[in-house]
């Protein structure tokens, strides 16, 4: 039998992949709890929780069983004119954690179509209104997905050129620093005065795709509290940082100004099943709400709130409240210290930060994104059984709440390694 990695090559197209440069896809067998195995068995453990997704690691029994379940009573149903258990008891189990001004809730399939929706409720909320608000404000290194609106909104356009004519009106703004925070908010609170800024999306403290940048909670509070003064409406794209990453449950629970719409995905269903969801307020809600068909929000996926995928979500959101997966977030952010301590002067490291379980070091080391030595550090991690995606000179590590401390050593050996080797 010819094997999976090159069967692959006669027909699949992959994301993020310039075919011609990087030809060879690793085909992966199995995977259970926070290993992957490849076609050979080799097993690799996944540093990055499959893109932030598996965090109560793969192919957990207690997210599998109610799944196979549901999947034999409920599979698929229309979610227009139709509700279901798992979509009704979804609202009511979230609701408890999420920020207690967050009260309706709209289903989507991705993270990209849950800020997608978030953009949109942002912008209809004000044509309902009849006020003429029609350009977005966004952080410059923000990533909100890949769909045009998404797309937009990102300030990580290096492969968005071809599409750049066709984005919506968009305003970015640095993330705040201790330094740049007062000229921020004067140039901001000057911006206002003609005001038609509809919304503000940001990921609130650590930006996933720039790398794991992390910036400090004061000076966000300090830019949400005057963009909400003025009734720009704050959406948070939770679709990394929701779940217990930071430590809390969202990062949103760091700040004291509550965005008006969040956006949540990726651990949302433990990795089982794809499924998007945008909140909001009773305020947006109510914007929308009217005699007039026309001002509901006319945006719907066929899989909207898919019986199989709410299940998944409803399981894992009992997971994360478990004493068990809470001592294991606490363990992981003291190993991550104790590493840190001990790597941080290395002449090798620039930099490091941490919040929660996400740990992020740069090299002292200029790479390309995607560049040559960025591949080989990334094959060095494989090599090593490891996988973790460096971006830059960025290695990062958000592995599952169920990583064991051996595992997680493997991971901090391979990058005590890396350091030697750059
Ligand atoms: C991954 C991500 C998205 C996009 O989610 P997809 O499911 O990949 O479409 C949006 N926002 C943030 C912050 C993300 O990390």
């Amino acid at each position: 039998m010819e094997k999976l990695s090159d069967r692959d090559k006669k027909h699949l197209w992959h994301p993020l992949t310039q075919h011609k440069i990087y030809p060879e896809m690793l085909a992966i067998a199995r995977a259970q709890g926070a290993l992957l195995y490849d076609e050979e068995g080799k097993e690799y453990v996944d540093g990055i929780s499959s893109w932030y997704t598996c965090v109560y690691g793969h192919c957990n029994p207690y997210i599998l069983e109610p799944v196979m379940q549901q999947m034999q009573r409920l599979d698929q149903v229309v979610f227009s004119g139709f509700t279901h258990e798992p979509a009704v008891r979804l609202s009511e189990e979230l609701i408890k954690i999420l920020p207690p001004n967050q009260q309706k809730m709209f289903f989507s399939d991705n993270g990209s179509t849950a800020t997608e929706v978030g953009i949109k409720m942002a912008l209809q909320y004000h044509f309902n209104k009849g006020q003429k608000r029609n350009v977005l404000l966004a952080f410059e290194e923000g990533f909100h997905g890949d769909t045009f609106g998404a797309m937009s909104v990102s300030g990580l356009s290096v492969y968005n050129g071809p599409f750049e004519d066709f984005f919506i009106e968009v305003e970015r703004i640095p993330v705040p620093t201790a330094k740049n925070i007062d000229s921020i908010l004067a140039q901001l609170t000057k911006r206002l005065k003609n005001n038609n800024l509809a919304g503000f999306i940001y990921e609130p403290l650590v930006q996933g795709a720039a790398a794991m940048k992390m910036h400090d909670a004061e000076g966000l509070e300090k830019i949400l509290a005057l963009l909400k003064s003025h009734g720009v409406l704050l959406v948070a794209d939770e679709v990394m940082t929701g779940f217990g990453k930071t430590g809390k449950h969202f990062a949103s629970e760091y700040l004291s100004t509550q965005p008006d719409i969040m956006c949540l995905s990726k651990a949302l269903t433990a990795g089982l099943i794809p499924m998007g969801l945008t909140t909001c307020t009773e305020e947006v809600y109510m914007a929308f709400y009217s005699d007039e068909v026309a001002k509901g929000l006319f945006h719907g996926h066929t899989y909207t709130a898919n019986p199989l995928a709410c299940t998944a979500a409803l399981a894992a959101l009992e997971l994360l409240q478990t004493e068990e997966i809470q001592k294991n977030i606490q363990n992981i952010i003291q190993w991550h210290t104790a590493f840190d301590n001990e790597i941080k002067s290395h002449p090798k490291v620039a930099n490091t930060r941490q919040l929660g379980v996400i740990y992020a070091l740069d090299l002292k080391v200029q790479m390309e994104r995607y560049g040559n030595l960025r591949n080989r550090l990334f094959k060095h991690f494989m090599d090593k059984g490891v996988f973790l995606r460096p971006l830059g000179n960025t290695i990062y590590i958000l592995a599952p709440y169920v990583t064991t401390k051996t595992q997680m050593d493997r991971i901090y050996d391979a990058i005590r390694l890396a350091l030697e080797l750059v």
